[in-house]
């Protein structure tokens, strides 16, 4: 007699996929799919090579995990017959989480490589036969280096995070890597943005008919974050951050600093004031950061001190509140920022600290994304001095750019 799983009729049968990864999908609790999936998995389940613009919080994992588990459940076991490079060890670890939650047959294998973490342990990993690898580039070139990594029967190849991957100089290892691929597989590509560099990438790498999933700038921008920002002053920076955590009461917080020193002095700064903070920055061991990023997951930590290299890998589906603390230098990354929050539809809210001298980051980051971010006040708290100009001085005239450095030359 055979036993097989009812499965409760949900969103993804109109995906047509078969009955062990419906199964699979309902265990996980997923009810319906969402946009990126709906677009991609029946274009990936006809093989063709497929590029998308969506960043994390989307779905987009589960969209290119799901049909490997449709078309390759029946892997060799032995070599990997997928790969997915990522741009960070947080990502690999993510994504692994996902592959295992979605995963319809308990003997495909998967594996997590990326630096930080011991060769052995890997090395034993690969030795007993793996299906799907997740690993960052640095340490996938490692190990094929040193014979203990195979690609040859890479038939799914996909780059997650593409963008992130590039801005983080991975641009040379991923050529490397991807001429141990085979030329004969299929490719995704995946990308918050789509510059022209990652485009050259794909036209380069991936084979034609291309399907390129685009989304307009503003789809880019969750919708449903709540954004604004405040005008403040260097110094007044951790005193708005205090007043706006008691206006707020996030119930879990991302502070988001350009720069590792800086998140370390916001992190010891804010533990003399709050309980259950914590910081993530490159310096951390490999091990310290899992561990936080575990209890960050768990509830356990409510305010985390981040810069970006390791907040573009953190997937929490409570982090009400994004904090930047520093503006990003680049709008992209403003958009990754921001996407920490209000994943799969839920309501986020987006603060940004804006000094003075910063108006024109402030536009550009608006330009990027098509939106007016409207500016937010303590009516009891003056976060910035005005700067008074001397009448006698002669006047600099400057070129304005945007809407936002006008608004700002008119106040100040
Ligand atoms: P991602 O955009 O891949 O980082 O996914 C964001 C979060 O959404 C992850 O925690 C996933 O487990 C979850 N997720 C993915 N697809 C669905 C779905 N269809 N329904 C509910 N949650 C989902």
């Amino acid at each position: 007699m055979t036993t097989a799983t009812l499965v409760e009729p949900t969103g993804f049968h109109a995906l047509s996929l078969c009955q062990p990864v419906l199964s699979a999908i309902a265990n996980a609790g997923y009810k319906k799919p969402s946009s990126i999936q709906k677009a991609f998995i029946p274009r990936v389940l006809t093989g063709v090579d497929v590029m998308g613009q969506a960043q994390t919080g989307t779905g987009k994992t589960a969209a290119y995990l799901i049909p490997y588990f449709e078309r390759w459940q029946d892997s060799n076991h032995q070599e990997p017959t997928a790969l997915v490079l990522v741009p960070t060890r947080e990502l690999a670890i993510q994504v692994c989480d996902e592959a295992v939650k979605l995963c319809p047959n308990k003997d495909l294998h998967v594996l997590p490589i990326y630096g930080g973490r011991p060769m052995d342990g890997q090395i034993r990993g690969l030795r007993k036969g793996v299906d799907l690898v997740v690993g960052t580039p640095g340490r996938l070139l490692d190990h094929l280096g040193r014979g203990t990594l195979m690609l040859h029967k890479v038939k799914y190849l996909v780059l997650d995070e593409a963008d992130r991957m590039f801005d983080l100089g991975f641009r040379d290892d991923i050529r490397r890597i991807l001429k141990n691929c085979p030329e004969d597989r299929q490719t995704l590509l995946l990308s918050a943005t789509m510059p022209p560099d990652i485009l050259n990438l794909a036209k380069r790498y991936m084979r034609r008919p291309i399907i390129h999933l685009q989304m307009s700038p503003k789809q880019v921008t969750i919708d449903k974050i709540r954004q604004s920002y405040f005008t403040v002053d260097k110094h007044n920076k951790f005193e708005l951050l205090l007043k706006l955590i008691e206006r707020e009461q996030p119930r879990q917080c991302i502070i988001f600093c350009e720069r590792k020193i800086g998140a370390h002095r916001i992190y010891e700064q804010l533990c003399g004031e709050r309980k259950r903070v914590a910081t993530m920055h490159g310096d951390l061991e490999q091990s310290k950061r899992e561990r936080i990023m575990q209890a960050f997951k768990e509830g356990k930590i409510v305010y985390l001190v981040a810069t970006d290299v390791v907040g573009r890998g953190i997937d929490v589906m409570n982090i009400s509140h994004i904090i930047n603390f520093d503006l990003p230098m680049d709008p992209e990354n403003y958009v990754h920022r921001i996407g920490r929050t209000g994943r799969m539809g839920k309501d986020g809210v987006a603060i940004s600290f804006v000094t003075p001298e910063e108006g024109s980051e402030l536009t550009r980051i608006e330009d990027f994304i098509n939106k007016m971010i409207p500016e937010d006040r303590f009516e009891d708290f003056q976060a910035y001095e005005k700067r008074v100009k001397n009448p006698d001085e002669p006047r600099e005239v400057k070129p304005i750019f945007g809407r936002r450095s006008k608004r700002y030359s008119q106040r100040l």
